[in-house]
């Protein structure tokens, strides 16, 4: 949660209050006040005037309406010191005023005690005004940022958060890869164009579209791309923003929103991570939340409120649209539902096309080999490798984007920064012999993905890597894939074993390790694979903090989580047998690539394959099943 402004004020105001009766008591004795004046001897109204006599008298000070006075005077019997006495004045006495002035005495009347109590009390309130003053002046410059300013004490009226622009300035062009999305839009953008085509013949328009998908996928730029084409304005505001602490502020929030929204319909409204307030009511650990059901319920209040064509078509997303509430999802409200994913090889090249179009690419970069080498990559991935490619070139000082700062950028994208190359020693070794034990283990195996450079650079939490170029659909995967892959990624601590003995294998297999467990672990409990049989045993992974599926997964016996475990143990063991047969054959290769990878530091998959071709006529002669 934000610290809102609102909630300084609140915390503030006690200690305002402290601070002021503090002053009150302390800072601010009233200082012209007749006690604090100390003069410890008195003397009597006919002494003074004797005193004035002799000229003895050097000041007066009157106080309390001319009641009182301190006077200043020397005299033998003072001792020939300046002293202060107190006397007593009778009420009226306008010719001693003549008297002082005519002995040409310094004569001093201070104000009396009533406007010393104003004068005290305005001092007084200046402090928290100022304070409070000050706190205002925050409050509105927090608040220009989002809104308008001028809102800035209101409790019961939520502040503006939502963002509206009148023209995107995206289209459709700006949106690549996602075809078929793309396709549906088309339609509401026509919706909001001409809505008399369908009202003519009774259609009622859809108010909302659910837009689905992982983060990146262009989501956001698609729902401005709509506006953007239909060339009505844009609302957006994202549902973090409606959950406040504060109940009723998110509801609010909601009215406002729409509110603003009819009067410049037609228009686009977007929600952005409309998880946020749409969850499933009555869920979650810990109770449920009344502000977001409230929140919600506003939602979906308005949503019914306006009729089918007043040209607001809300639309909303969300990674997460089985958490969402079903209300939610019920025709008249997000009865449309889009669902926009990570993009395959053309959508790659799709999008890479669109980011490169202003950025200087040298010739030779061929954007599909860019868009082979980066499966898994987001259409915000693909912007900001292409967009670090640039900086690195800038940086370089170099005219055009060439391959090499592709490369650099796809690697750092996927495994982090560049580190320092490790000095010659013997865990350098032992590094290498690591990765070309990953690397001819997964160049000599049948169905494994062909290398595509193996380093001993450091990046990221790796100490050195082997890269492999990754075959193009990766979300049909077979056995016998899988199954190479475990063999390829044990390939690393086999080769250790055999080169250094059990006593010197290091922790730097830890990771490999775990991704060989895993992959087996989803071979029998998810796909499949396993003596078991086609069982679904266990779902992805679903976390608790996020609604539903508390604990819906691992619903199996005990019995078959002993069949389980027994069979994960054979893949991975007999895996690992195949790791150490072909490291042991092929020692004499691997030794001398390894020399040439602690000389050169990084080998690429073309020059690894002709060394190895060298030594060995079939290329990916070993095939296991297991
Ligand atoms: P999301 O809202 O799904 O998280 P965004 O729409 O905010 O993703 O995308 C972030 C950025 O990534 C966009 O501004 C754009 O530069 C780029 N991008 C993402 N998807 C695409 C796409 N399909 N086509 C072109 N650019 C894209
Ligand atoms: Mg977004
Ligand atoms: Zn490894």
């Amino acid at each position: 949660m934000k610290i809102s402004w609102k909630n300084l004020l609140l915390w503030s105001l006690p200690l305002i209050v402290i601070i002021f009766f503090l002053w009150q008591g302390f800072l601010v004795p009233t200082k012209n006040d007749l006690n604090s004046n100390i003069a410890s001897s008195r003397m009597t109204y006919g002494r003074f005037l004797e005193y004035l006599d002799m000229g003895w008298v050097k000041r007066v000070d009157m106080y309390d309406n001319g009641h009182t006075a301190i006077i200043e005077a020397v005299g033998p019997e003072l001792g020939n010191r300046v002293q202060k006495i107190r006397v007593e004045l009778p009420t009226n006495v306008p010719e001693l005023i003549t008297k002082l002035k005519k002995a040409n005495i310094d004569l001093d009347a201070h104000p009396n005690k009533n406007t010393n109590a104003i004068w005290n009390l305005l001092g007084n309130l200046l402090f928290p005004l100022v304070l409070i003053g000050g706190l205002a002046l925050l409050f509105r410059r927090s608040n220009s940022t989002n809104g308008g300013p001028g809102q800035a004490m209101s409790f019961g009226k939520s502040k503006a958060l939502f963002q509206m622009e009148a023209k995107t300035g995206v289209t459709f062009d700006d949106v690549a890869g996602v075809d078929e999305a793309k396709e549906e839009f088309q339609e509401v953008v026509t919706f909001l164009k001409q809505p008399e085509c369908f009202t003519a013949v009774g259609a009622n328009i859809p108010k909302g579209v659910l837009l689905i998908g992982p983060p990146g996928t262009g989501k956001t730029l698609l729902a401005k791309a709509i506006a953007g084409e239909a060339n009505v304005p844009f609302f957006s505001i994202s549902g973090s923003e409606f959950v406040e602490m504060f109940v009723g502020v998110g509801a609010s929030r909601v009215r406002d929103l729409f509110k603003k929204a009819k009067d410049n319909a037609p228009c686009i409204v977007f929600i952005d991570e409309i998880d946020a307030v749409g969850r499933q009511r009555g869920t979650g650990i810990g109770g449920g939340n009344d502000e977001r059901e409230q929140t919600l319920n506003q939602l979906l209040t308005e949503m019914d409120g306006f009729e089918g064509n007043t040209g607001i078509i809300v639309i909303a997303a969300t990674n997460r649209a089985d958490i969402l509430d079903s209300a939610l999802l019920r025709p008249g409200r997000f009865d449309r539902q889009v669902t926009v994913d990570v993009p395959d090889f053309k959508g790659r090249l799709a999008i890479l096309t669109v980011h490169a179009k202003n950025k200087k690419i040298d010739n030779s970069v061929s954007l599909s080999v860019i868009a082979r080498r980066t499966p898994g990559f987001s259409g915000a991935d693909l912007a900001n490798l292409l967009n670090e490619a640039a900086i690195l070139t800038a940086r370089k000082r170099k005219q055009k984007i060439t391959i090499q700062e592709i490369d650099a950028s796809i690697d750092r994208v996927v495994a982090g920064m560049e580190g320092t190359p490790l000095i010659d020693s013997k865990s350098k070794r032992l590094i290498a012999y690591h990765e070309i034990g990953h690397a001819i283990v997964g160049t000599l195996l049948k169905n494994h993905d062909p290398v595509q450079k193996v380093t001993l650079i450091p990046r990221g939490q790796a100490r050195g890597l082997t890269w492999f170029t990754p075959s193009d659909d990766q979300s049909l995967v077979s056995r016998a894939q899988i199954l190479s892959r475990i063999i390829g990624v044990l390939g690393g601590r086999a080769a250790e074993e055999i080169v250094f003995g059990d006593a010197e294998v290091t922790t730097g297999a830890s990771n490999d390790l775990q991704q060989v467990t895993s992959m087996a672990r989803q071979m029998v409990t998810r796909f499949g694979m396993s003596n078991i049989g086609p069982l679904s045993l266990e779902n992805e992974e679903t976390n608790p903090f996020l609604g539903r599926n508390l604990s819906s997964d691992s619903n199996y016996s005990d019995e078959i989580a002993i069949k389980i475990d027994e069979q994960i143990k054979q893949i991975v063991e007999r895996s690992h047998q195949n790791a150490l047969d072909i490291i042991k054959e092929n020692r004499v290769v691997i030794d001398h690539l390894v020399d040439i990878l602690i000389e050169k530091e990084t080998i690429d998959g073309s020059e690894f394959r002709k060394i190895i071709s060298k030594y060995t006529s079939i290329p990916q002669k070993y095939e296991y099943n297991i």
